[in-house]
């Protein structure tokens, strides 16, 4: 298989708050794989807080490409020589989608059918990003009066105080089913001061309130009134045996796992253990969302909302449709070259 790859910069719409930055751009890598006389694409990107950067990217593939072969149906195979170059999950993410992007082409069918998923699932969330409660409640209002989603997610995590009064001034202009994500950014005490506010309030669940591998996981777990979702806590498979000792679920991100290949393994591993699966995203484009589709139709929540917070997607194929993602019914992720891509 012949592999290209190329970084890209999209703009978001509007800057993008939460506990730990500020982005107001987003840097990816597409990738392309050819085999058989068809493409398949793939998405990166890479995340500097765990230490990747496009340039850590683009060195990965580099090292990647002879390690691919030439049947891009040895999917295990190709994932364990992979797995042989450390971290990268990113960039492994988007040679696993082109892979199946690939795949669903040279058989005329699309991923989900391939995967034997349905091609629906929950609704996504809309994310609120961090501001001051009057502010994330004026957006609120403004994504609600739309009518496009069915659910929001509210950042959290300002260390400012105000964080229940946040999802007080929402809930006081949105009926919508809400959830809340603190990126890491409360102590247990705070967790468990706040928690069962947000329960009086209507909050769904709480999304990684404590720092990674805090001490304090378990405890919260045993007291926290309504389920705590570990994201930053669960990268592979690897970390999910751990994540039901802190947690009631866990949070897939495709550039944390590595692509759909090992985000179903997770997937299937949280329900042997009883654990609530949700799948999110980075700040991607459509091709991006495109490979999380099949993997949301087997979770209990969706935020999936990554394209619609750039200024323009330019990968067409993923249609929000009644509150969903809803992945094309064309071959491989269905999504459209950019024209005039680079
Ligand atoms: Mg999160």
């Amino acid at each position: 298989m012949d592999l290209a790859h190329r970084p890209v910069t999209l703009a978001l719409a509007a800057p993008f708050r939460i506990s730990r930055s500020t982005d107001v751009e987003v840097e990816l890598v597409w990738v392309e794989l050819h085999a058989g006389g068809e493409v398949g694409y793939g998405e990166a990107q890479p995340q500097d807080h765990y230490g990747e950067s496009v340039a850590s990217a683009t060195d990965f593939l580099e090292q990647a490409e002879p390690l691919l072969g030439d049947d891009p149906f040895a999917l295990e195979e190709i994932g364990a020589r992979l797995a042989e170059l450390p971290g990268e999950r990113a960039a492994k993410c988007a040679l696993d989608a082109a892979l199946h992007d690939l795949c669903g082409k040279l058989c005329g069918q699309p991923v989900w059918r391939l995967l034997g998923v349905p091609r629906s699932s929950p609704p996504t969330s809309f994310t609120i990003w961090l501001g001051d409660p009057d502010d994330m409640a004026a957006r609120a209002a403004r994504v609600d009066a739309e009518g496009r989603f069915r659910r929001l997610k509210l950042k959290l995590g300002a260390r400012d105080g105000l964080d229940v009064e946040r999802v007080r001034a929402v809930r006081a202009v949105s009926g919508r089913p809400l959830q809340v994500d603190v990126n890491e950014y409360w102590t247990v005490d705070e967790a468990l001061d706040a928690i069962p506010e947000l329960a009086t309030l209507g909050v769904e669940y709480v999304e990684q309130p404590l720092p990674a591998g805090d001490p304090g996981g378990a405890l919260l777990r045993e007291r926290s009134p309504l389920p705590v979702y570990l994201d930053e806590d669960c990268h592979t498979l690897e970390d999910v045996p751990a994540c039901a000792e802190r947690g009631h679920g866990i949070t897939i991100k495709l550039a944390k796992s590595g692509g759909i290949r090992e985000a179903i393994r997770m997937v299937h591993a949280a329900r042997a253990l009883g654990l609530g699966v949700m799948i999110g995203c980075m700040i991607e484009s459509g091709l991006g969302i495109a490979a999380g589709c099949p993997v949301a139709s087997l979770c209990d929540h969706v935020d999936l909302d990554g394209n619609l917070l750039l200024a323009d997607d330019p990968w067409p194929g993923v249609a929000l449709v009644d509150g969903v993602q809803l992945p094309s019914d064309g071959p491989g992720l269905g999504v459209t070259r950019p024209v005039g891509a680079p």
